[in-house]
Formats: C-alpha cells, structure tokens, sequence
C-alpha cells in the first residue's frame, strides 16, 4: 500500500460481521472447513442476488444492445484447446523447502520464503483448470473441465445468438455464472476463491471501432460502482504493461479497488481483438464470421471484454459500506457499545429494505404490525422483529445495512401512522399507513428523507439519535 492511500477498514471485522450475522461462513464448517470455499447465508445471498441483478439492470435490461445469456459450466474439451487454456492457463508455483508453503512465482519479491525466509524449489508451472470425468469411465477419453471463465460459452453461442436475435454490430451477449480455478494462493476471504461468480460482457464491434469502445466501457464500468456507493478514492485504473498482456489481448485495464489488503483487482476490461472467434471458427471448422450488409464483407468482430466478479464485488461493497461512529444513545456503563456500527449499503444492494418492528408484542399492537408487513412484503423483501428493545432492534438493522425501519407504537393505533427511522442519519418522520408504500419508495430511490407525504411530520428532535 502506497502512502497516499486512503484509510480502509480493517478485514477480521468485515469477516467478523459477516459471520456474527449471517453473510458469509466458511464452507463445510462443521468438518473444519474446505480452503477457499465459502457459503452464502440468509443476508449473504440477499446481498450477493442484488448485486447481480444490478448488474443485469445496467448491461441488459436497460439497453437495446445487449442480450443475456445462461451457459453450461462442462464445455466440450476441444474448447479449452481452442481457446489456449489448456496450454498457458498455469501460474508458476514454488515451494519453501523449509516450511513447505506455496508461492505463485510471480508475486514473490524476493527469492527466499515470505514466511521463514527459507530456499525455494525451482518455479514449475501448475495447471489451474479442474479437471473430471464425463461418463462412468475415468479415463482420458472422459476428461471434462469445469470451465475457469464463463467468456467462452458465450463465444461458441456467436453464430445461435447471430441467427436467433438478428443483432447488428456492435452488440454483446452478457451472463453471471460459476467459474472454477485450482488457485495456488488463496485466502483474503472471498477475494480469492476457488469456486466463484463472475459477470461477464462480451461486446462484439467492427475492427477499427474497438479502442473507441474500449474507452467506452472502461468508463461505463467505472460509473457503475460509483452509482452503488463506492467512493471514488477507492477505486483506481490501472493499464496492463504489453509484457504482461494475456495472449488473446491487445489492451486490458483492470480496475483496481482499495481492498483491506491493499489496491487489487476488482474487474478487468480486455480488448480480445477477433482472438477468440478466429480461434473457435478454425478449430471447430464453423464459419463464425459476421455478414455486414452495407459492404457484403464477412468480417471477424473484435471483442471488448468487461469481466467482474460477483464475489471480488460484494467484499467491495461490503468493505465500502462498513462504517463505526460514537453510539448517540449509549448510556454509561449499561453494558451498552458506545460505538454504532453501520453498514450504509446502497439501498439497491441492502438485504433488507426495511425492517417492520412492533413496540411491543402485545395485541393489538401485534396485528397492526403484521398487515403492515404483510401490505409491504409484496414489494420488497422486508424483515420482521419484535426481540428485545426497540433501540438494539434499530442497532441491528443498522448492522445489516437496513435503510428503513418502520416502527408501530400505541399511537399508530389511533392515528394509523408510523414512524420511519433513516438508518444513515437516524432521523425519522411520521407516516401515514396509507402512504407508506409510496413514500418507501420514494425514499428508496433517494428522495431527501424530510420530504414529507400528505399528513406526514417529522417526528420530534427528541427522537432522534435512537
Ligand atoms: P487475478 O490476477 O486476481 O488472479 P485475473 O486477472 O486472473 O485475477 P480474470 O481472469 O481477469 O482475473 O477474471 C475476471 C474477474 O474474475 C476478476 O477481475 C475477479 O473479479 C474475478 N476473479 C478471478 N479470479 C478469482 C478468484 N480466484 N476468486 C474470486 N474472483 C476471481
């Protein structure tokens, strides 16, 4: 880490977190764990859906150019031929002779151990694809891969796309799938992972257009965390030196964020050039050219590859969320925290958009409590609790990263309003019940929280800081 570099959260409390409440355990756990593999809790997988249906949202949903696409995950081996993984997709590993750690080659400074500074073997490369068998025979007539990328089902479906959509140039088939790689190195918690989630667009454009489209991207990529919450101190761009290009590529910026660890790779943008598709159309003998009817050429498009992972960019957002600040209601030595921890996820991506807390569990507080959540549920996926205090409620929620809760108290009998806290700055107004869904929306999509519904008030100065 540089010394300009901007202060960043410590990792054991977002591992930590994530444990404590349900976002992410190791897997297999109860057998003592499998190395770099992780499950997914209840919050986790609300996390995790959101983040990719963000993604979805901004490179199909809302576009005209590009359509999705689901690929299966064993391809046939030819594929990997093809594509150049099953020569060069190695890392070079060393051991210490020592204390027997590994090492990829590559990221080591020196030439002894990083961790007792013993001598090392010699660099062998190591292969990274998983291998297994296909059909009740394991030999090698049966060897399948389970794929390291999901680019290449979307190159082998060129020409069904083609046929099927009647897309013009430039366009692009995007998916979100599993991915598999044998990492030498892992750990970092989900950063680096052997099975995991990538969100991958390949964007098929005319040659000569590509470096335009390549900047287009890089930039449409770089606004996409912005618009979800990530500061812009956080993250960086940094350009491949030509020495250290992969072989399918002629450009590639990777966008780096400020991770615990320090600045890493968060998504890479590669200008494939017509790589890909020459090598599949050679291989397979299948003409993957595109007919352009203004010139009658048949052309090879070139590819511009924004590749994400789902898994590197929740961390990021989780990372970018987590915030402590002095607890406002703390009393002195209540066995209260005097520090509120707040996760202030973007209210696309939080697990919960609102959390529904009755005052008491006393009917008919309790009824009340449920139509409203039983009104609101159908638009968002809510969370219910009525366990323990309303302020270690409010704290909890805050933990998780819920923006709204939305109290029921005695009055809301008489009056039929509640109160709505704001989980960032913990303010909170008075809503009528009949104007709740469209003020939650409302709120949702960022209207400034003082903004009021017919009948609304803002709840008294009192109040706040609970
Ligand atoms: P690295 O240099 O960190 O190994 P890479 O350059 O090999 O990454 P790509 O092949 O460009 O990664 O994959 C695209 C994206 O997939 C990466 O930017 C990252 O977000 C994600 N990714 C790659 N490998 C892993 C992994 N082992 N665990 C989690 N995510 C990964």
């Amino acid at each position: 880490m540089t010394e300009e570099t901007p202060a960043t959260v410590d990792m054991e409390k977002i591992i930590s977190l994530c444990r404590r409440r349900g976002f992410i355990f190791p897997s297999s756990e109860i057998y003592g764990g499998l190395s770099s593999c992780w499950d997914y809790g209840p919050l986790g997988v609300e996390l995790k859906r959101n983040v990719k249906e963000a993604w979805w949202r901004s490179m199909i949903q809302e576009r005209d150019d590009v359509v999705g696409m689901d690929t299966s995950i064993l391809m046939h081996p030819k594929v990997w031929e093809a594509s150049g993984h099953l020569e060069s997709f190695t890392d070079p590993l060393v051991d210490c002779k020592g204390c027997h750690m590994r090492w990829r080659a590559d990221e080591l400074e020196g030439d002894r151990c990083p961790s007792c500074e013993g001598e090392l073997t010699k660099s062998r490369m190591f292969h990274m694809m998983f291998k297994t068998f296909m059909g009740p025979v394991e030999d090698e007539a049966g060897v399948v891969y389970l794929r390291p990328e999901t680019a290449q089902g979307i190159f082998v479906n060129f020409q069904n796309v083609l046929n099927t959509t009647r897309k013009k140039l430039p366009f692009g088939i995007a998916q979100i799938g599993k991915t598999f790689r044998n990492e030498i190195t892992t750990g970092n918690f989900i950063f680096r992972s052997r099975e995991f989630e990538q969100m991958e667009l390949e964007y098929f454009v005319k040659p000569g257009t590509d470096e335009e489209w390549f900047e287009y991207w890089l930039e449409a990529r770089l606004d996409w965390y912005l618009k979800l919450g990530i500061k812009r101190e956080h993250l960086r761009q940094r350009e491949h030196a030509k020495e250290e290009l992969s072989h399918y590529s002629r450009r590639t910026v990777d966008l780096n964020y400020l991770f615990p660890m320090g600045w890493s790779e968060l998504e890479g943008i590669a200008n494939r050039g017509d790589f890909d598709l020459t090598q599949h159309a050679k291989s397979s003998g299948k003409d993957l050219s595109y007919f352009e009817e203004e010139t009658k050429d048949h052309i090879t498009p070139y590819i511009i590859e924004p590749s994400a992972g789902v898994d590197r960019s929740v961390l990021a957002f989780l990372c970018d969320a987590y915030d402590e600040e002095p607890d406002p209601s703390a009393g002195s030595g209540q066995g209260k925290n005097d520090t509120r921890v707040v996760m202030r996820f973007h209210s696309s991506l939080a697990p919960f958009k609102a959390a529904i807390l009755p005052l008491s569990r006393r009917e008919p507080l309790v009824e009340l409590a449920k139509s409203v959540y039983a009104m609101l549920r159908q638009y968002w996926r809510l969370t219910y609790d009525d366990a323990q205090s309303v302020g270690r409620r409010y704290r909890r929620q805050d933990e998780i990263g819920t923006p709204f809760c939305v109290t029921v108290d005695f009055q809301s009998l008489e009056d039929n309003q509640v109160t709505v806290r704001d989980r960032d700055s913990m303010n909170q107004i008075r809503v009528p019940i009949a104007e709740l869904q469209k003020t939650l929306t409302a709120k949702l999509a960022g209207e400034n929280f003082f903004v009021l519904p017919p009948g609304g008030l803002v709840w008294q100065e009192t109040k706040k800081g609970t």
